[in-house]
């Protein structure tokens, strides 16, 4: 009998996935993993070395960097060999090449490793990200489709900048998400897809909180099937 359980995360930019999968890990103690961050970390390489039109340059770089996620009260730190990138995977530069440097076949491939790997290791997981629960964990024990409407992601993603200083408007922001939404749902490999035994969850008019219990109910209730013990 499995003694933990592996929670999939998916869904479009902006609906909440990664302050939800966060807190649904710290409530259950488990190890939180924000793969977004991994080929955002892949992406801001491949622009510090200015080989964005260079498929072969980007595969090397998914194949040979080093990338960290740590948690430190409550926040994902991101290391890209060694050196703390956090604030510099996140800023509109990144954002508008992320979904083209993540539908390259090579990136994909060794990121989905790095993947496997952490989720396998000792102890439950939350991951959260684009392909989890179709191709990194296809027999995840839970498997969650995160959504929203397009207005809350954009009023959302445009809030969390003005908080980190950056000046961008609601309208901007939604045309990123729009065109990562694109791109991201469309790629011929692993797109943004919901698996068909994921349980969708619209997150447009809940609260974190209310999101974050409605996922631990439902963590609840197929721990209790597979007998597996879990504290909340
Ligand atoms: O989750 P976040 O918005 O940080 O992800 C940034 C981008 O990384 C996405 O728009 C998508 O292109 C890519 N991504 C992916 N597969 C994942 C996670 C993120 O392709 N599992």
């Amino acid at each position: 009998m499995s003694k933990r359980l592996i929670v999939a995360i998916d869904g479009p930019a902006g609906s909440g996935k990664s302050t939800t999968a966060k807190l649904v890990a710290q409530r259950l103690g488990y190890l939180y993993i924000d793969t977004g961050a991994m080929y955002r970390a892949v992406t801001l390489e491949a622009i510090k070395k200015n080989v964005l039109n260079n498929i072969e340059e980007i595969n090397h770089i998914a194949n040979s960097v080093d990338i960290d996620l740590e948690y430190v009260e409550g926040k994902t730190k991101v290391f890209l060999n060694r050196i703390d990138v956090s604030e510099d995977i996140r800023t509109p530069e990144v954002n508008k090449f992320v979904s083209d440097v993540s539908k390259i076949q090579g990136v994909r491939t060794a990121m989905v490793k790095k993947q496997q790997i952490l989720g396998n290791k000792n102890g439950g997981v939350v991951m959260e990200g684009r392909d989890i629960g179709t191709v990194v964990f296809p027999n995840a024990d839970v498997k969650i489709f995160l959504t929203a409407s397009i207005d809350q992601r954009a009023i959302r993603r445009a809030k969390e900048y003005g908080e980190k200083g950056i000046d961008i408007s609601v309208q901007e922001v939604q045309k990123n998400l729009l065109e990562r939404d694109k791109i991201d749902s469309t790629r011929a490999v692993s797109p943004l897809m919901k698996s068909s035994d994921a349980i969708e969850v619209d997150t447009s008019s809940v609260t974190i909180e209310e999101q974050v219990n409605t996922i631990l109910r439902i963590v609840k209730e197929i721990a209790g099937k597979n007998e597996i013990e879990i504290t909340v």
